[in-house]
């Protein structure tokens, strides 16, 4: 019988050191050898699989690495201390100085800073294009081209990639295709589609609890074993490591996220759904009049719907406060940025996570004062939270 991914995460059966029924949390920065011979040898890089040092490999990382590595179906993952952290040390390993990126012009304000700003002082340069507009990536693809990089679904109004077409360019130019999955963990599976690597910030829906920062590699084995290298890898060199308490929380915390992810893509729907019937304009990828609906139909693994993001558009900044204000006062969710959590998060994306982008620019991209950007929770009663959303909008 065919596996799905929450199949083969729920499969996994890690035993702890006493035979716990979860692994024992490692808590050592270091590890010892019986024999001097043996450390050496690792240190000369012709003895595998033997910790050494946590900042370089540690027991509870490796089981959290293991578990995402299914997520994703990639060989394997590496996992570090925040989402940033997995998008910089994955960039400073692919690329050096005079290498270019291109990148999709709707990414995370944060990836946006870092590209824009920090990455050119490293002589890396990024040009940020329309992904919609498949011959201008062509146009900028060349010889200096390592990095092909995107979200699966971008931060904040829920756009797509043609990842069938897009991987094309990449094989036909030799690039690295990266994809960011944050907001659509067993939604979207982007090594099956193409992609070479993939990056999460694990702060989000996969560890759901909002309570600490991590972030995740996935690729193929090789990549993987270079950013541990002692000499040359940005894991080991730049020290991105996770704690090991943090990575057994989050792995705890990743056995229901099937359960979640299909809670915030019901609820999603639904309010996306009745708040667009009452006549707002409302950006979700399960609603037919979105621009990339059927993309997602195409490639998305349906089971766990269309996603728990949700952008609804108040018209002005004076109105998207107004209604964010009252939410909370409602106890509808929090007034917060992030996302995944339990509760529902709400936040003005403009003045926000993307106010790293520069005005002219967000007009370009949509991205107005008026927008409020949804990560809806996992509300039992999704119904009853609409009726509260409806009448604070009404009075607003
Ligand atoms: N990628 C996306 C799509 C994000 O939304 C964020 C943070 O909001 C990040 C990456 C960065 O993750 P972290 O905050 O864990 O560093």
């Amino acid at each position: 019988m065919k596996k799905n991914i929450a199949d083969k995460i729920q499969d996994l059966q890690f035993f702890g050191e006493f035979g716990g029924i979860n692994p024992s949390i490692s808590d050592s920065s270091s590890f010892t050898y019986l024999k001097a011979e043996t450390m050496e040898s690792v240190f000369d890089g012709n003895v595998k699989g033997c910790h050494l040092y946590s900042r370089h490999t540690n027991p509870s990382n490796k089981y959290l690495s293991k578990a995402l590595s299914i997520l994703e179906n990639s060989d394997s993952a590496y996992v570090t201390s925040s989402g940033m952290a997995a998008i910089s040390t994955c960039i400073l390993q692919v690329c050096k100085q005079g290498d270019e990126i291109i990148s999709n012009r709707t990414i995370y304000g944060g990836t946006y800073a870092l590209f824009k700003n920090f990455l050119p002082k490293l002589g890396i340069k990024v040009k940020f294009v329309d992904f919609n507009n498949l011959k201008l990536i062509e146009k900028h693809l060349s010889k200096k081209t390592k990095v092909i990089y995107c979200e699966s679904m971008s931060n904040p109004l829920n756009e797509l990639v043609d990842f069938s077409k897009i991987s094309i360019l990449n094989k036909q130019y030799g690039t690295k295709l990266i994809v960011d999955n944050t907001f659509t963990p067993l939604i979207f599976t982007p090594i099956n589609l193409g992609a070479d690597i993939v990056i999460h910030s694990l702060t989000k829906f996969i560890n759901g609890a909002s309570d600490g920062v991590g972030g995740v590699i996935c690729g193929k084995k090789e990549f993987i074993d270079s950013l541990k290298d002692v000499n040359n890898g940005s894991g080991m060199l730049l020290g991105p490591v996770i704690d090991s308490f943090r990575a057994s929380s989050i792995l705890k915390n990743l056995k229901t996220l099937h359960i979640r992810m299909k809670q915030h893509s019901f609820n999603a729907l639904y309010l996306a759904e009745n708040l667009a019937k009452d006549g707002h304009k409302v950006f979700y990828t399960g609603l037919k009049n979105h621009p990339h609906y059927n993309l997602m139909i195409k490639n998305y693994n349906k089971e766990f719907g269309f996603g728990g993001m949700m952008v609804l558009d108040m018209k002005n900044k004076v109105n998207a406060f107004k209604l964010m204000e009252k939410m909370q006062r409602n106890n509808i969710g929090y007034l917060a940025v992030s996302l995944g959590y339990s509760k529902t998060l709400f936040s003005s994306p403009s003045s926000s996570t993307s106010s790293e982008i520069p005005e002219k620019e967000k007009k370009i991209l949509g991205i107005s004062d008026g927008l409020v950007r949804f990560s809806v929770g996992i509300d039992n009663d999704i119904e009853r939270t609409y009726k509260k959303i409806k009448n604070i909008i009404n009075k607003i």
